[in-house]
């Protein structure tokens, strides 16, 4: 891969799609299994890199991500990987990140699910202050689990404002959001917004049950979505957010090759496409990276990547006023018009 040039060093950049597990330093990961005597697999991070599975699955994906979450014992665990988490995206000049976890797939004898969401946003809030960016927390329920996804949505309405968002992770097969209707409710009513993970490991139809009965405001992946042109139109018509997450597609096999990723025909659909990083651990990635990515074997000149970065910004969990702020800075470092 190319170095970056220094224009896309200098963007300011958004985050809206990275979970906190496969954010994990490697270093960190090594250091707190050594600390809380966790035994980890030989050759970890070769175990870890979605590059080195022999098979490309979204089942491989989450296993990999399942070591990286074996070694958060503690609650000083969270705090310290969210924050180190901020201090690696301002190293990107990372404006705005939207950090996810599933704090159900954590929780222990020894470890309330309270204790866990709260170090995870102390860690944001510290790692936010002292790197200056905008952060967020998005609790994601388990699409395998509805006892799981019901704790999980009862702590994020509980702990608004900090948590900003509410998402479905997990095997998406099998498991549509129509399921999840009556335990999102709650969620709804709290005008907490959502994002679900749909069209990554399933067809078009999870994405439409996504924005039908859950009123999600962002779809994550959403590769299959040219599967239907009515859909299409819906997501663009109401500037329904696609967090898009090229590496993490290859890896986890959604997609075959970057050459054949919808990001292209999205675009030029005029979709409301964000670029993501998803678990920069587990694909061994950057943001910067992914930019580089669409450059590279998409054909993505300067100026669509500018655009690309803006509709992150629109895209945020974030309210007007803080928009704007972002949109206006955004224009004052690339010198670009507002589009
Ligand atoms: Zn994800």
């Amino acid at each position: 891969m190319t170095e970056a040039p220094q224009w896309l060093i200098d963007m300011p950049k958004t985050d809206l799609h990275r979970h906190l597990g496969g954010s994990i330093r490697l270093q960190t990961l090594l250091e707190l299994a050594d600390m809380y005597g966790v035994a980890l697999p030989e050759n970890v991070e070769q175990k870890i890199r979605a590059k080195n599975h022999q098979s490309k699955s979204l089942t491989s994906y989450l296993d990999a991500i399942k070591i990286c979450e074996s070694v958060f014992v503690k609650p000083d665990a969270f705090q310290r990987v969210a924050y180190e988490v901020c201090e690696d995206a301002a190293k990107e000049n990372i404006r705005i990140l939207e950090l996810r976890f599933g704090p159900t797939n954590y929780m222990h004898d020894h470890m309330k699910l309270y204790e866990i969401v709260e170090a995870t946003l102390d860690g944001l809030k510290k790692g936010g202050k002292d790197f200056n960016i905008h952060t967020g927390l998005i609790i994601c329920g388990i699409r395998t689990d509805f006892e799981a996804t019901r704790k999980a949505a009862e702590i994020a309405i509980n702990y608004q404002p900090g948590v900003i968002g509410f998402d479905l992770a997990g095997k998406e097969a099998g498991h549509r959001p129509k399921q999840f209707q009556g335990i999102l409710k709650p969620v709804l009513e709290n005008f907490l917004p959502i994002t679900i993970h749909a069209g990554e490991d399933d067809t078009v139809a999870s994405i439409a049950e996504a924005l039908i009965y859950l009123n999600a405001q962002r779809i994550g992946h959403g590769v299959t979505m040219l599967q239907s042109t009515k859909l299409l139109d819906y997501v663009n018509k109401m500037r329904v957010g696609v967090e898009l997450c090229i590496t993490s597609n290859i890896d986890t096999g959604s997609v075959a090759a970057i050459e054949t990723h919808p990001a292209r025909v999205f675009y030029q659909n005029d979709l409301r496409i964000t670029i993501n990083t998803d678990n920069p651990t587990i694909s061994d990635t950057t943001i910067t990276k992914e930019y580089l990515l669409l450059m590279e074997h998409l054909g993505f000149l300067q100026e669509d990547i500018y655009r690309l970065a803006k509709n992150g910004i629109k895209a945020a969990f974030l309210d007007s006023r803080e928009t704007k702020q972002y949109l206006d800075e955004f224009d004052a470092i690339t010198g670009n018009g507002r589009q």
